[in-house]
């Protein structure tokens, strides 16, 4: 029987991944090591009861009395708190999904890998944080990593059993986000509710809103730099407003493969679920007669100004990704709270950088995940610095 862990079990991807779970046969067909959930501990509970799963753990300590109250009876462990987290990712499950939102995701990440788990990998702030890290301990311990992103999981597709040397170029496509066709001038006034309806995927509001700033195709530009092993310069992003084609390969002899499917999650968690094999999934079939047309646009820079963020990070290297990523994280924060505007998010990610980078503080070559969680936390200190700045009063 095959075992899993669920990191996140409670979020827009940890729900597509139980929904799996349990059309695929459920406790009858996977023994469930340990689910994880923030502060929906009775939804964890109930995931946690209907997949018997041997733990469930919240990041949260405050929520471990609740945690427990809604277990009782049941014979499954409950623990809280980043420890627990990790401890979660020690136990011995086959197949791990990393469905934690954040650099929150990297420790679980990083610990299931070392002994050897198969990872998917939703969560992309673990390869913008600590890409080469992760990548490097994957192949130390036999560990497999398969992305859940919906570009990667596209571009691992479109390269099967293709030579990575006869890649010319990687295209990553966008929707656009929520404000694609929105007048410049009025996107500093935009609200966080505006920015946290998607046109075309159902998500958790943080990545919805990456999506609107295309901070989210940013970490993804990065994520595919790692993942891939290609060259910054050899990746593009396209603007697709239909969602439709998630990603395209381009190869030397001028020839492309592209992935086509509904905007639904469960296609990329699916197929890493049962990879190698492709089982039948409870996803849209695309009528392309009825879709009609498919239309592209390159991005507007000035619009989203991440994307250049972003190939200077890759360009910076060392800790550049984590800071990028933590400052990111921190000015998100700060816009869902209301304390800067929605245009503030680039600045505020920018200044960070260009403040880390005057200090010397970004470093170069082989980094160890303590160097990273340093720099993560330093970035997350400067950044909140910014914000104070920046903020509204
Ligand atoms: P979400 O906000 O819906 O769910 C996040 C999950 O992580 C929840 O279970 C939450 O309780 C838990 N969590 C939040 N903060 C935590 C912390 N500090 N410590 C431990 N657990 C914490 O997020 P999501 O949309 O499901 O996204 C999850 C990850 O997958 C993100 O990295 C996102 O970029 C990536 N991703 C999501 C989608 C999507 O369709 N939702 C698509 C591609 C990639
Ligand atoms: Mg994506």
């Amino acid at each position: 029987m095959r075992s899993v862990t669920v990191f996140g079990a409670t979020g827009s991807i940890g729900e597509s991944t139980f929904d799996l779970l349990m059309r695929q046969g459920g406790r009858a067909a996977y023994r469930t090591r340990a689910l994880t959930g923030g502060r929906n501990v009775a939804r964890l509970a109930e995931q946690a009861r209907a997949l018997q799963a041997e733990i469930a753990v919240t990041a949260y300590d405050e929520c471990l009395s609740d945690l427990r109250e809604a277990l009782a009876g049941s014979g499954i462990e409950a623990a809280a708190g980043a420890e627990a987290l990790a401890e979660a990712a020690d136990r011995p499950a086959d197949w791990v999904m990393s469905g934690i939102v954040g650099a929150a995701a990297l420790v679980p990440g990083f610990r299931a890998l070392q002994r050897g788990a198969t990872l998917a990998l939703a969560n992309k702030e673990s390869l913008v944080t600590a890409g080469p890290l992760i990548m490097q301990t994957a192949r130390d311990n036999g560990a497999r990593i398969l992305p859940v992103d919906s570009e990667h999981s596209a571009i691992f597709q479109a390269l099967l059993s293709e030579d990575m040397q006869a890649v010319e170029r990687i295209i990553i496509t966008a929707s656009g986000g929520a404000f694609r066709d929105w007048p410049m001038d009025r996107l500093a006034e935009a609200t966080v509710a505006e920015a946290s309806t998607h046109p075309n995927w159902a998500m958790g509001q943080r990545i919805t809103i990456d999506s609107a700033s295309m901070f989210n195709k940013a970490l993804e530009l990065i994520e595919t730099h790692e993942f891939f092993g290609i060259a910054p310069e050899k990746i593009e992003v396209l603007v697709h407003p239909e969602s439709l084609v998630h990603a395209l390969v381009g190869f030397r002899d001028g020839g492309m493969i592209g992935h086509l499917g509904a905007p639904d999650m469960r296609h990329a968690i699916g197929y890493a679920l049962n990879w190698p094999d492709r089982a039948h999934l409870p996803v849209d079939r695309l009528d392309l007669a009825a879709v009609g047309s498919l239309t592209f646009r390159a991005p507007d820079p000035a619009r989203y100004p991440a994307l250049r963020l972003a190939r200077e990070v890759m360009e910076t290297g060392g800790l550049a990704g984590a800071a990028f990523n933590a400052a990111k994280e921190v000015a998100l924060d700060a816009f869902i709270s209301g304390r800067i505007g929605f245009l503030d998010m680039a600045g505020v990610v920018e200044t960070v950088l260009d403040r880390m980078v005057g200090q010397g503080a970004l470093g170069k070559g082989a980094l160890s995940l303590d160097m990273i969680l340093e720099g993560d936390r330093e970035a997350r200190r400067v950044a909140r610095a910014v914000v104070e700045k920046t903020g509204r009063t």
